[in-house]
C-alpha cells in the first residue's frame, strides 16, 4: 500500500488524485486551541485517510471533494462543571465528513453526494486544515456536562468556596429567592414557620 506519512497539516486535493493520503499522526499538546475550558493534556493521535471524490457539476465541471474519515483520541483537561476545577479525561471519536472546495459552492448541479448522506463542509484553495477539523470534532465529542466526580459539591453560591476541600458557614437555604417566596406564602395563609 502506498501508504504516505502526512507532511503538512494542510490535505491538497491535488496531492490525493494518485492515491489516498493515509493519515496517522500526533498532534502535539499545544498545536490547537480549542476552548477556554478545554486543552490537550499529552498528544491527539489522528488516523484515518484522505481521499478525493469527484463531483461531476455540470458540463464539464468536476468538483473534487476531499472525504477524509479518521479516529482521534488522547488525553484532555476540562472543567468540571460545578466547581470549575480542571479534570482529566480521554476523548475519542471518528468522522467521516465531505469536504467541498469552497469556489465550487456557487456552482449547481448534479451532486454526487446528497447532502442527507453525510456533512459537507467546505475547504480552501490552499488545501483543507486538518487541526480545524479535528478542532471541531473534539468539541463536539465533549460530554454536555462534566463533573469531576459524580458528587462533586460545587461552590458555595455565597462565598465561592470549593465545597468539596472546605465546608464554609454561609447559609445558602436562607438566600435563595425562590425559598423566600415560599416561606413568606406559607406564613400570608397562616402555616408556622418552621
Ligand atoms: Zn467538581
Ligand atoms: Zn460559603
Amino acid at each position: 500500500m502506498g501508504a504516505k506519512k502526512l507532511e503538512t497539516s494542510a490535505i491538497k486535493s491535488e496531492n490525493l488524485r494518485k492515491e489516498p493520503l493515509k493519515l496517522d499522526l500526533e498532534i502535539p499538546e499545544n498545536a490547537i486551541e480549542y476552548a477556554p475550558d478545554i486543552r490537550q493534556a499529552g498528544p491527539l493521535h489522528v488516523s484515518g485517510q484522505a481521499e478525493l471524490i469527484e463531483e461531476h457539476g455540470g458540463p464539464g465541471g468536476v468538483i473534487e471533494d476531499i472525504r477524509l474519515r479518521a479516529k482521534f483520541g488522547g488525553r484532555f483537561e476540562l472543567l468540571c462543571a460545578r466547581c470549575l476545577e480542571p479534570s482529566e479525561r480521554d476523548l475519542k471519536g471518528e468522522f467521516d465528513l465531505i469536504f467541498r472546495p469552497s469556489s465550487a459552492d456557487v456552482r449547481t448541479g448534479e451532486h454526487a453526494i446528497s447532502e442527507a448522506e453525510t456533512e459537507i463542509g467546505y475547504y480552501e484553495e490552499s488545501g483543507l486544515v486538518l487541526e480545524d477539523v479535528v478542532r471541531e470534532q473534539v468539541l463536539l465529542s465533549l460530554p454536555d456536562r462534566l463533573l469531576c466526580k459524580p458528587d462533586c459539591k460545587g461552590l458555595c453560591p455565597q462565598c465561592g468556596q470549593n465545597l468539596n476541600e472546605t465546608s464554609c458557614h454561609c447559609d445558602n437555604t436562607r438566600t435563595d429567592p425562590r425559598w423566600n417566596a415560599l416561606k413568606d406564602l406559607a406564613e400570608s395563609i397562616g402555616q408556622p414557620k418552621e
